[in-house]
């Protein structure tokens, strides 16, 4: 990898590949197959192990693949394959606003078909507008299956019964259809004429090393054919990259790994990194890639060389790497004007930042590219963001999440990131709530659940504080006491009847207070409110039986105003159906007189 100056000035660069899909779908497997074929089918050093990455070269693919790759029809040198596989690396490769990842894999368990996290991956491939295909993996697990060791799907799927062949076709079958209801038309990879219209399907095993030929040659063949010209870099140029990972390392202080896209970055390089607040110009101290396998001891991981090209993945150490964010952009300025660089680093800085709002959640995230998925999965729940943020949720986090006024912004959401531990209680004492989880859907499922329960419970407590309407009659033969209170017998008709509650009388349009309701009681006992269609015995201070009421009756809770607004306004869908009739009939008799009454 030291040796570019002997390329030719432009060349093409390796397809940098990455691999996604559900938890235990199979993803590290099918990479660990890959390299661990690589390894037996390749001369010794073959295969090149990178930072964060593994390069397999064109011979050794075409070994792999056997009849299925002619190294003689590419001119790509080989693929370069991401080893933290799941999208939310996929998601921190970035370049120049698009995804770093040329290409990508996105792995579907046959037997378990689409999951939460294979449609959060379809999503970002989607957005990213990156090509992939479809491992549908784990084809030795059908039931009855004939292994046929790293052999082409072909040659495996003529040695099954019908009846292995019929459950794999209808899983494949059922994937296929999964990738029609998200609007992408697929079918299996020998089928599929242009790739680019159409998504290819290759069934495979990483346990088996099944399929693994023909994915092979899908992405080889998929990368020469369409992506070509994308591939066509100036090697010598200045590198360009993006952060991986921002890790410290004993001996090297601050490091960056960094996967190279584009151009060469040299041990005496200057830099500019994409940080916190603004970017970081600093002096390359050291290139580091792994030592070879055969020679790793613990104490050296890693050798110092002089140079790298791209596509390759790199550890850089340089003095002021503290604030670089993963995700961010890598500039080598070397002999181009350092300003430009900064401006260049700083405007694709800005095109990922997130837009936020005066009010809203915190949002935490361990690289831009997850902070902006974040942001566009909030964006699209009309969650807005007052804080959007690289890192661990710390106790600062906690103080700006602590002066919203909304109770639901009260709240931090966390994607991929732990919660420091004096930052957890900074939380408590502070009443500010944390949503974190990996996966996206899950954080900002958990946080709207938690904003409807609560508004639910919001809703109670107003209903709790709030009069109630209610209609009721005075029943015929039912008067127990005249006066001082007096106590009759009533039928309640529709609403609650609440005790303390006003009480009066219609005469046409005018509401005469006719007393105070001063007890209730249902068959001798006391209780605190009686519901349409319930009879009663009400004692209500006031009137006198007779002169301000009479049997038979009809009387109603007096509503205040401002109650009678809020029920209708806010709380017409909480209350039941028999108490809004009351509220509308009340409302109705109010606005003949005021129509602007409770308005
Ligand atoms: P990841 O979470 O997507 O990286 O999934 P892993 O690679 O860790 O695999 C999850 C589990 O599935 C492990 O127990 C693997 O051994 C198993 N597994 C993965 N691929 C295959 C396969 O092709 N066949 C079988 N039988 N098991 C598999």
């Amino acid at each position: 990898m030291s040796d570019t100056d002997t390329r030719d000035p432009t060349s093409l660069r390796t397809p940098i590949v990455a691999v996604l899909g559900h938890v235990d779908h199979g993803k590290t497997s099918l990479l660990d197959k890959i390299r661990g074929s690589a390894v037996i089918e390749g001369e010794a050093g073959a295969i090149t192990q990178h930072i964060g990455a593994t390069a397999v070269p064109l011979d050794v693919i075409s070994e792999i693949a056997g009849e299925l790759v002619d190294p003689d029809d590419f001119d790509l040198p080989g693929l370069l394959f991401i080893d933290t596989p799941g999208h939310h690396s996929f998601t921190t490769l970035r370049s120049r606003g698009g995804a770093l990842a040329d290409i990508a894999i996105l792995v579907v368990d046959v037997n378990d078909g689409f999951q939460p996290q294979t449609l959060e991956a379809l999503d970002i491939l989607k957005r990213s507008q990156t090509p992939f295909i479809v491992a549908a993996n784990k084809i030795d697990t059908v039931p009855g299956w004939n292994p046929n060791e790293d052999s082409p799907i072909n040659a495996t799927y003529d040695a099954q019964s019908d009846r292995v062949r019929q459950t794999l076709d209808t899983s494949l079958y059922e994937i296929i259809g999964n990738l029609s209801d998200e609007g992408l038309s697929a079918d299996l990879y020998w089928r599929v004429q242009n790739f680019q219209r159409n998504i290819g399907v290759v069934p495979v095993s990483a346990m088996t090393g099944e399929g693994v030929p023909d994915l092979l040659a899908v992405m080889m063949g998929l990368s020469q054919r369409y992506m070509k010209e994308e591939m066509e870099i100036d090697v010598a140029g200045p590198g360009v990259g993006t952060v991986l990972e921002v890790k410290e390392e004993k001996g090297f202080g601050t490091t960056i790994d960094t996967v190279l896209y584009d151009g060469t970055i040299r041990a005496d390089d200057e830099l500019v990194v994409g940080g916190m607040n603004e970017p970081i110009v600093t002096d390359v101290r050291a290139i580091l890639q792994p030592r070879p396998l055969a020679e790793i001891r613990t104490e050296n991981r890693f050798e110092k060389v002089d140079s790298v090209s791209a596509a390759a993945g790199v550890k850089v150490a340089a003095p002021d790497l503290a604030d670089a964010m993963a995700g961010a952009p890598v500039r080598v300025v070397r002999n181009r004007d350092r300003q430009e660089v900064i401006g260049e680093v700083e405007a694709e800085l800005a095109d990922i930042a997130v837009d936020t709002a005066d009010n809203g959640v915190v949002v935490k995230a361990d690289t831009l590219g997850s902070l902006e998925a974040m942001a566009d999965a909030l964006e699209e729940a009309e969650v807005p963001i007052v804080r959007a943020e690289v890192g661990d949720i710390a106790p600062r986090d906690i103080s700006v999440a602590s002066t919203a006024d909304e109770h639901k912004e009260r709240t931090i959401l966390g994607f991929n990131v732990d919660v420091l531990s004096d930052a957890e209680q900074r939380a408590e004492i502070d009443d500010v709530r944390l949503f974190t989880d990996d996966v996206i859907y899950q954080v900002i499922d958990e946080y709207e659940t938690f904003v409807e329960e609560m508004e639910r419970a919001q809703q109670d407590t107003v209903l709790d504080n709030i009069t109630r309407p209610a209609r009721f009659r005075i029943l015929p033969d039912h008067v127990f006491r005249q006066n001082d209170p007096a106590v009759v017998g009533v039928e309640v008709n529709s609403g609650t009847l609440q005790n303390n509650t006003f009480v009066v009388s219609w005469e046409g349009n005018e509401p005469t207070r006719v007393g105070q309701v001063k007890g209730i009681q249902e068959q001798g006992e006391d209780v605190d409110e009686a519901r349409a269609g319930e009879r009663v015995s009400v004692a209500i201070d006031g009137p006198t039986v007779g002169r301000q009421i009479e049997e038979d009756d009809e009387l109603w809770t007096e509503l205040p105003e401002k109650h009678a607004k809020i029920l209708e306004q806010e709380l017409a869908s909480e209350i039941p159906g028999d108490e809004l009739e009351a509220l509308n009939m009340y409302l109705d008799k109010r606005r003949k007189r005021d129509p602007f009454w409770g308005k």
